[in-house]
């Protein structure tokens, strides 16, 4: 079993101090906190500099996939006849994961310096930020920043006198959940339908309007500056190696006080829900399972979240993943059938309908989850339910229709059970009705 690792933060060591939005979110308050202090520095590091010490921090992307930043940003081209791009994913859709929201909204400069010193690491002079379209809000904050930004000189051409030029521009999407998924992403800020591309071509070498392409999440970007400013050693003494540093923690459901936390990398889901999120309502006792990762992540039983660490490697040693670190608690009062029938609905419906195990298979599972969770089916159709996820799994162009089926195989492997008192309670409603008719 992994060793238990802190659950706080010293103030001094959050990378977003202003995530509960108590304080002054402008450049203003920024800079009193001590943004951009140091930049010009960094804006003097070689790039290759830059991803070294990435890829010794270890920093892993923040978005889902968990792919280390230092060697994703090492896969860009120098600059040559093309422009290279930065591209900051703030699609944030994943239901249960709210993260991006609060630090576009109440911290985000700091999400305007990492993109400042992405752009000089992979010799881009542009970046955009792509918001998911109901952040109407959050994207008006952005927007502010990077116009305080620009006024203070930290954006444009000859940052700072460091020869760095600058520029970002926000653009809102329409809230469709693929639109998170890179390439879609790509398709849609060049004006066409949201659908994800086949790779290869991977976007580092063919992304945005054919050039090459970083696309990052937006807790990731905003994490590079404090890296290089405090140091790889004050970042890897939070967190178990190769999962490192700080991370934003979004715990709702059955919990006594909801809320995002900055929390070391690492901390014990038990320590996450209990300390941060007021505790499970009812008391621990009463936890019935948690979702570990936004809701394309498979259940984790109330038995495996006694002891179980919130990191990459972690998770997936417990048969479910880090995600995005949205963790959904559902206690002893929630009908977890219905709930986890209700995220298979959300994933037909934002289903792009390109492939068709996908477009077919994600409704079809719905259909019988639905039924199933309301006892009207038999223990084979559970068996059958199984193994379609395992044919849809990996047979499709993005990894959408893989994380339609986790969440669903999760709760065939950890509450069957349920399932089948379901459908014998069902059955036995349907005798009596026969026999009374
Ligand atoms: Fe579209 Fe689903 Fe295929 Fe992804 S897996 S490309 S969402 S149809």
């Amino acid at each position: 079993m992994a060793t238990k690792q802190p659950h706080t933060l010293k103030p001094e060591d959050k990378i977003f101090p202003n995530l509960d939005g108590s304080g002054d979110w402008t450049i203003k308050g920024y800079q009193k906190r001590g943004g951009y202090k140091g930049l010009e520095k960094i804006l003097k590091m070689k790039p290759a500099e830059i991803i070294d010490q990435l890829k010794a921090s270890a920093l892993r992307g923040r978005g889902g996939a968990g792919f280390p930043t230092g060697m994703k940003w090492s896969f860009m081209p120098p600059a040559g006849d093309k422009p290279n791009y930065l591209v900051v994913n703030a699609d944030e859709s994943e239901p249960g994961t709210c993260k991006d929201r609060d630090i576009l909204l109440y911290d985000p400069h700091t999400l305007v310096e990492g993109i400042i010193v992405g752009c000089h690491t992979l010799g881009a002079k542009a970046s955009y930020v792509y918001v998911r379209g109901e952040y109407v809000d959050e994207a008006d904050h952005l927007q502010q920043a990077i116009d305080e930004a620009y006024k203070a000189g930290f954006l444009g051409k000859n940052i700072m006198g460091t020869k760095v030029d600058v520029d970002i521009h926000v653009h809102m999407g329409a809230g469709a959940y693929i639109c998170g998924e890179e390439t879609a992403l790509l398709e849609s800020l060049e004006g066409k339908k949201g659908q994800p591309r086949m790779r290869p071509p991977f976007p580092a070498g063919f992304g945005l309007y054919g050039c090459p392409t970083t696309i990052n999440n937006v807790e990731t970007v905003a994490q590079v500056p404090p890296i290089l400013k405090k140091g790889v050693e004050w970042w890897t003494q939070f967190g178990r190696p190769n999962n490192h540093g700080t991370k934003i923690f979004s715990v709702s459901g059955a919990v006594n006080k909801p809320i995002n936390i900055e929390a070391p990398m690492s901390i014990s889901l038990k320590d996450l829900i209990e300390k941060h999120a007021g505790g499970v309502i009812g008391g621990w006792d009463n936890l019935l399972g948690v979702i570990p990762g936004g809701s394309s992540t498979p259940l984790l039983s109330a038995e495996q979240c006694e002891n179980v660490l919130m990191d990459f490697d972690a998770l997936r040693e417990e048969g479910t993943g880090l995600g995005t670190a949205a963790v959904i608690v559902m206690n002893k009062d929630t009908d977890i059938l219905r709930v986890m029938s209700r995220i298979s609905r959300f994933y037909k419906h934002e289903s792009c309908g390109q492939c068709t195990p996908c477009r077919e298979g994600v409704g079809w599972v719905w259909r019988l989850m639905d039924r199933l969770s309301q006892g009207d089916g038999t223990k084979e159709e559970l068996d059958q339910l199984f193994d379609v996820t395992k044919k849809i799994e990996g047979h499709t162009i993005c990894a959408f229709a893989d994380g339609a089926m986790w969440p669903v195989q999760g709760v065939l492997r950890h509450y069957r059970p349920l399932f089948e008192q379901r459908i014998k309670e069902h059955a036995a409603k349907k005798d009596i009705k026969v026999k009374s008719a």
